[in-house]
């Protein structure tokens, strides 16, 4: 037999790939997808998955985007890559320059890197050295609780610690973390950031939602008054907006939720289209200034081989152009409202807690009420359960979630939110 069948294409990727977060001795078979159209994934027998997680919360547009693959094409026929130092090219000045105009106002310069990890370790370097260049030690770093940063290793120090960390906390460096502001503890926090305002170098924070936690939300009123603190107390501020940018709260970005400004922004996930992989640092100018001298010292020692790749620099652009587009915006606040309308049937139901919803993301606790290693099973048994409904959604332990492409219909959202409640109700006891 020469045809590959499903079964090889599995034992293949045993024999060769060690997947991400995945303890390889007990997990399924990985299933193969041959291709993805719009919000569709494939299989090789051809059987279709929704993409409800948006791939790990990056497609925007849906999958092939055929207007995306158009550009990138003819950017790869024209220029693939080129050195970032002491060169330049279109499709980074453009894309800077677009990408600034949508920001707060104080956002004047782009630094290029690689995926949201490598944005968050230029953005902590950025405020470490902020402090070293003009001759003090400010090293200490101010966190929220249950962060998620990402995995390299200035990343996993400024997320919450578990057990995703646990073997390199020895080599971790220090951190405070406090909890998400509000109406109770925002005044001790304004204490907190009093007392660690001269050994601190930044605060760094997912605004309004902490994905990877668990979808767990916190109001802009309390993100903007601790935000106000920070500013007051001299403390640097970076906006971690690699899963809330390009319209996933229902605006272009967090920062559209706040009136303070932060000092540092970070970019990534959905910064393409979800098409390529690449991060993006931005900052103020008075962070720049502070690394501009006759002295090479205080330079920025920081790049990577494909800094600013040109073809992700063009996928960021067109991807940007689709989601200015009316359509995408009305796309954005369907979903929005749909979303709403669909809470008040998920609220009564009594496996449901927790039902929170910021834009276009959409997450509750399935209740258990069998304490956490239940959870874990039962976050495995939901999985499959959609599978088998033909629905990729990955709950974060008893946390369900959607965060769709854009791209979805009215009536394939009304598919999911019917199968969500038959799922629901296979286990209301
Ligand atoms: C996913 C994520 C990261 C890490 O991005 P990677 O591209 O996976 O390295 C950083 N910050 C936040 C808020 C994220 O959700």
């Amino acid at each position: 037999m020469n045809t590959i069948t499903p079964v090889s294409f599995q034992q293949r990727d045993k024999a060769v790939n060690w997947h991400p977060y995945t303890q390889m001795k007990t997990a399924d078979d990985a299933i193969p997808i041959v291709k993805g159209k719009g919000i569709y994934l494939y299989d090789t027998e051809n059987k279709k998955y929704m993409d409800v997680v948006s791939s790990w919360w990056v497609t925007l547009h849906g999958h092939s985007n055929p207007y995306i693959a158009q550009r990138v094409f003819e950017q790869l026929n024209t220029l693939e890559q080129v050195i970032f130092a002491g060169f330049t090219h279109e499709p980074a000045i453009q894309l800077s320059e677009n990408l600034l105009q949508l920001l707060p106002s104080n956002q004047k310069k782009v630094f290029y890197s690689d995926n949201g990890s490598t944005a968050v370790e230029v953005a902590l370097k950025m405020c470490i050295q902020y402090a070293h260049n003009q001759g003090k030690k400010k090293t200490k770093i101010v966190a929220f609780k249950n962060a998620y940063h990402g995995d390299t290793f200035g990343a996993m120090s400024v997320s919450g610690k578990s057990f995703w960390t646990k073997p390199f906390e020895s080599m971790l460096f220090e951190v405070v973390f406090i909890e998400t502001p509000n109406a109770e503890n925002i005044e001790s926090l304004q204490l907190q950031i009093k007392d660690l305002a001269e050994e601190a170098a930044c605060f760094i924070f997912e605004p309004l939602i902490q994905g990877a936690a668990g979808m767990l939300m916190y109001k802009a009123e309390y993100l903007d008054r601790l935000m106000k603190y920070c500013r007051e107390e001299g403390l640097l501020m970076i906006q971690d907006e690699v899963f809330t940018g390009f319209g996933r709260t229902g605006k272009l970005f967090a920062a559209d939720h706040l009136t303070e400004k932060p000092d540092i922004m970070c970019f990534s996930k959905g910064l393409t289209g979800g098409t390529m992989p690449m991060g993006i640092t931005t900052c103020s100018n008075e962070i720049y200034n502070v690394f501009l001298s006759e002295d090479r010292h205080k330079t920025l020692f920081h790049g990577h081989s494909f800094t600013a790749n040109p073809l992700a620099c063009t996928a960021a652009l067109a991807s940007m152009e689709l989601l200015l587009q009316k359509e995408t915006q009305m796309n954005i606040r369907r979903i929005t409202h749909q979303h709403s309308e669909f809470i008040e049937r998920l609220i009564p139901h009594p496996r449901v807690e927790n039902v929170r919803q910021i834009g276009t993301i959409l997450a509750f606790d399935f209740k258990t009420g069998y304490g956490t290693s239940y959870f874990n099973e039962v976050g495995k048994k939901l999985y499959h359960e959609f599978l088998q409904r033909g629905m990729i959604m990955r709950p974060l332990g008893n946390v369900i979630y959607l965060v769709p492409p854009y791209c979805i219909t009215s009536e394939e959202l009304d598919f999911i939110y019917q199968n969500i409640m038959e799922v629901l109700d296979q286990f209301k006891d």
